[in-house]
């Protein structure tokens, strides 16, 4: 075996188990597929690709439509393999050896995680017991660590919460180097940081296709920012990083912007149904503007919950060995079916635990 890079060696990667159940809600996917109407515009195109050449490496049309849909200018949209790609195109580009990153926790592992990968010093930034960000936090860690990257997710993951518009704020008038606020889940919130962006600011908006577009299958993310921002993620990405059919089934995808708006309302309206069901349980529920629920129960152990669910056919994320979410599980919203299985699954776990622990 060679050894790999020194300041790799403790890096664990990023897991998400899958097991055979009839009700998965782990990885904030999509429960419903994107419309048949698409399908059928996405094998027309495909049928006439020329499939012996290059894309186009500035994917043209694709960025157009997204620009077009979000009111700004083509050449501030940047596109890549999932938001995951974005967010290592820009800190291969913004951060690395001798560059800092900063992050506030719990969020989105892998912000840590690439920052780390593309040697970058990390400082974490700590979030209240209810998950909510101070002012005084933001201003100790901008303050002390002067990051040339700096991410909010809003919604965040894992805990779900929406970031107040103060924040991105207070973080714009305070940070010297690049803010980016990590939007995966921002169109099942009712704030984005997107109307803020602008040739001016150093501030990058990160979005996907994964979710509200029910396209996880298809590995499409996108930033909104600055000109010159796009500009230099281009000379850093790799040629013809984003493949013809990926650029098509993007570009398709925003001509049905109103049956995703339908799925959106649907888990929205099915998120506070769970979340006001799940309330009346011996449960503590935090606030959510995604498509998921972080819950802690509190008179079982999270694992055992978690367990519990899995013996009655449901899967939902085991956060509860990580760091700051002891006790934690996160579900995804599903189908209204599928969330009653959950919901009846839930209550028949905590009732039977309850029964044990009596
Ligand atoms: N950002 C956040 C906050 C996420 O939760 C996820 C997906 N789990 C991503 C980015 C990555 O999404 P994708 O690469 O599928 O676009």
């Amino acid at each position: 075996m060679i050894p790999v890079r020194e300041d790799l060696r403790a890096l664990e990667g990023y897991h998400s188990p899958q097991i055979d159940v009839k009700v998965r809600l782990n990885t904030n996917e999509s429960p419903l597929p994107p419309p048949p109407a698409w399908r059928d515009a996405l094998a027309g195109e495909m049928s006439r690709v020329e499939w012996h050449r290059y894309p186009d490496r500035h994917a043209t049309e694709l960025r157009e439509a997204i620009a077009a849909w979000h009111g700004v200018s083509p050449d501030m949209v940047f596109a890549a393999n999932g938001s995951n790609e974005v967010l290592q195109t820009i800190l291969l580009t913004y951060a690395g050896p001798g560059r800092t990153v900063a992050t506030f926790e719990p969020t989105y592992q892998m912000h840590a995680q690439i920052a780390r990968v593309v040697g970058s010093r990390v400082v974490e930034g700590e979030r209240r017991a209810d998950f909510t960000l101070g002012a005084e936090e933001i201003a100790r860690v901008v303050g002390a660590a002067a990051p040339h990257v700096v991410f909010l997710t809003s919604p965040n993951n894992p805990t779900g919460l929406v970031e107040p518009a103060q924040r991105v704020e207070q973080l714009l008038s305070l940070a010297p180097g690049l803010v980016v606020v990590d939007e995966a889940y921002a169109q099942f919130a009712d704030w984005s940081a997107l109307g803020l962006v602008d040739e001016s600011r150093p501030l990058v908006v990160t979005r996907t296709f994964s979710k509200t577009w029910s396209m996880a299958g298809v590995r499409l993310g996108y930033a909104i920012g600055p000109a010159w921002f796009v500009r230099a993620l281009e000379a850093v990405v790799l040629p013809y990083h984003l493949d013809a059919a990926k650029q098509i089934s993007g570009r398709l995808a925003l001509r049905f912007v109103d049956e995703m708006d339908a799925r959106v309302q649907l888990i929205v309206s099915e998120r506070e149904r769970i979340s006001a069901a799940m309330r009346a349980m011996p449960i503590d529920v935090t606030p959510s503007g995604a498509n998921f629920i972080l819950f802690r129960p509190r008179a079982v152990p999270g694992r055992e919950l978690w367990q519990a669910l899995v013996d009655r056919d449901v899967l939902v994320r085991d956060c509860s060995a990580w760091p700051r979410l002891t006790d934690c599980l996160r579900v995804t919203v599903g189908t209204p079916d599928e969330n009653d299985v959950f919901l009846a699954a839930l209550a028949a776990a905590l009732h039977a635990n309850a029964r044990v622990h009596r």
